[in-house]
């Protein structure tokens, strides 16, 4: 008689289990799903002292998420990245967290990385799981024919637009026109930077909406998304883990014959130092990018020998031009406070000129922060906010180059850059040019609404920082404003460049297992913004090394 009575019982509270789970699921918020990615990403204090592995990546930003997840398909795969876990922090998660996150920076820990080149111009560097890509404006279009053509690389084309169409359907989407950018597009149109080619990823002469990695909801999407395609349980990703050294060896007795990376050195966040090893036909991959690959292979002895002599690093492989070839290209431009508040913009629209200067936009809210304020003001700590709209240029190459040179032995210390701008006179010319297109954006009907009206009935716009020179046909003028005005759009590359101190399967020249896949290879920058060419890298050399290694022998 007890078995029809438990029976009875167990149905009763399966139904009410399945009503009462019904009731919470339609009761709770909807939250968004965390990306998969997070579970198999852990703080490398967690990690063994020694491990192998098929294929050790430095650097888990814009090239080396891509690229781990492609390699993991295969091959046992370890990241190590020395930053933190950026999703969920709200500076870097929206479009308005975007100032905040370059201002907000310490020493050590802030996703952003601050440095200043020689020349006195500030910039920064991602420091984060999914690189600058985790605290960029967000831009994405493709690199121009004339990149591939001059890169130094033999691209399979075919290979190349399927990498990009990889990244596009996971991290990239249309953005909604924000009312400066609008503005922008159509007083680039005015000023004959046409024709109007809409939206497209495509490098194209005209103006046009590019792809943001901002979603319709304006949450950022970021490299680190990509390593939700990797093969879980072929990948580990240790964050907090700073490489100091890739570990060189001799395989054999000649002194002629070449080294080989073997693994590398890394410190986690309480200093513990861990040895990643390479197993039979792995490799170290640096995706450091362009500050941080040619300070580790200097640290690691490979690069221009009297210059490790003079530091005191043994010199595993003389290779000169290691840290040359560093580029970076201008940016000038100007900014006004508009007469009505606009909403913050990141960039959106871009006017690509027949010149090689391009032209973009952002819009910010700013806090105004003069300490005058404490003058009329009872309560100085409330917040007043200004809105500034930028116009800018960034112009194609540069052929500018710089160098970067060890400030310290300490990994975590930006190393010494310095980028010449407008060493080459072409770089001066670009600049003229843009900077005049950037003028009669402003002569536009278009920009109209965004002048004050003065007493006596003129309407000016209000300039933070310097105006153009009123006269744009006067050359003197208008290269001295370039030059005066200059900062950077942050798109440093260089300093590993392919044929100098790597081939064009990316090897870095006379060590064998070892590569670079980031900025620092480019010896241009790749069309208007360069992040989808570095994320469109890392899936290209990936497939490449997983295709060369299952070939025939
Ligand atoms: C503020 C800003 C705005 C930008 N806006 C745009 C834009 O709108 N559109 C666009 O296309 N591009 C933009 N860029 C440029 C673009 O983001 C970069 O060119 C690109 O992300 C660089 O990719 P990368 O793979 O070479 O290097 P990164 O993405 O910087 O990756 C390098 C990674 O290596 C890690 N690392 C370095 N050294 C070590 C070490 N010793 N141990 C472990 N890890 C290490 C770093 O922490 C980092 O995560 C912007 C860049 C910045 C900084």
């Amino acid at each position: 008689m007890a078995r029809p009575l438990s029976l009875c019982f167990l149905l009763h509270v399966v139904f009410f289990w399945v009503l009462l789970r019904a009731a919470l699921s339609s009761a709770r918020p909807h939250t968004q799903e965390e990306p998969l990615y997070l579970k198999f990403v852990s703080n490398a204090t967690d990690f063994p002292m020694e491990d192998y592995y098929d294929y050790i990546i430095i650097g888990g930003g814009t090239a080396g998420c891509p690229l781990a997840a492609t390699l993991s398909q295969s091959y046992r795969v370890l990241v190590l990245e020395r930053g933190g876990i950026g999703y969920g922090n709200p500076n870097l998660m929206s479009q308005e967290g975007f100032i905040r996150t370059l201002m907000e920076v310490d020493t050590f820990h802030s996703p952003a990385q601050a440095f200043t080149s020689e020349e006195g111009v500030p910039s920064a560097r991602g420091r984060v799981l999914g690189g600058s890509s985790a605290i960029n404006a967000g831009f994405y279009s493709r690199a121009d024919t004339y990149f591939f053509h001059n890169s130094g690389v033999e691209w399979d084309l075919r290979a190349v637009n399927t990498s990009y169409a990889w990244i596009e359907k996971a991290v990239v989407f249309r953005p909604k026109l924000r009312s400066w950018q609008s503005i922008v597009r159509d007083g680039l149109l005015e000023a004959g930077v046409n024709p109007s080619n809409g939206f497209t990823f495509d490098h194209m002469v005209g103006t046009k909406i590019g792809g943001s990695t901002f979603d319709k909801f304006g949450r950022r999407h970021t490299s680190a998304d990509l390593l939700s395609y990797a093969k879980p349980s072929n990948i580990r990703v240790g964050v907090h883990a700073s490489v100091e050294r890739v570990l060189l060896a001799s395989t054999s007795a000649n002194p002629g014959q070449k080294i080989s990376a073997i693994g590398v050195v890394y410190r986690d966040q309480v200093g513990r130092y861990h040895h990643a090893m390479v197993r039979d036909h792995g490799e170290v991959i640096l995706s450091a990018g362009a500050i941080g690959s040619p300070q580790l292979l200097l640290l690691s002895g490979v690069g221009p020998r009297p210059y490790l002599s003079y530091w005191g690093i043994p010199v595993a492989r003389h290779l000169p031009y290691v840290g040359q070839f560093l580029y970076d290209n201008p940016r000038n431009g100007i900014s006004i406070v508009p007469p009505m508040p606009l909403e913050h913009s990141l960039i959106q629209v871009v006017g690509i000129t027949e010149s090689g200067a391009y032209i973009e936009a952002a819009s910010n809210v700013i806090p105004f922060a003069s300490p005058a304020r404490a003058v009329f003001l009872h309560t100085p700590s409330s917040l007043l906010n200004v809105t500034v709209a930028t116009l800018m240029g960034k112009i194609a190459g540069p052929l500018s180059r710089g160098s970067l040179r060890l400030a310290s032995t300490d990994v975590r210390i930006n190393p010494i850059v310095r980028f010449n701008y407008f060493s080459n006179p072409a770089d001066l010319e670009r600049c003229i040019s843009g900077t005049r297109t950037i003028g009669e954006v402003l002569r536009s009907h278009s920009l109209d609404y965004f002048k004050f009206r003065d007493w006596y009935g003129n309407r000016e716009f209000r300039y933070v920082g310097p105006p153009l020179p009123a006269d744009l046909s006067n050359n003197a003028q208008m290269a001295e404003h370039c030059r005066q005005t200059v900062t950077t759009i942050w798109h440093y590359h260089g300093g590993c460049v392919v044929g100098k101190v790597v081939d064009k399967e990316f090897r870095v020249l006379g060590v064998n297992a070892l590569r670079i896949v980031d900025g620092s290879t480019l010896n241009i920058s790749p069309g208007t913004n360069p992040q989808a060419t570095l994320m469109m890298l890392g899936r290209y050399v990936g497939l490449k090394m997983r295709k060369e290694r299952s070939g025939p022998k």
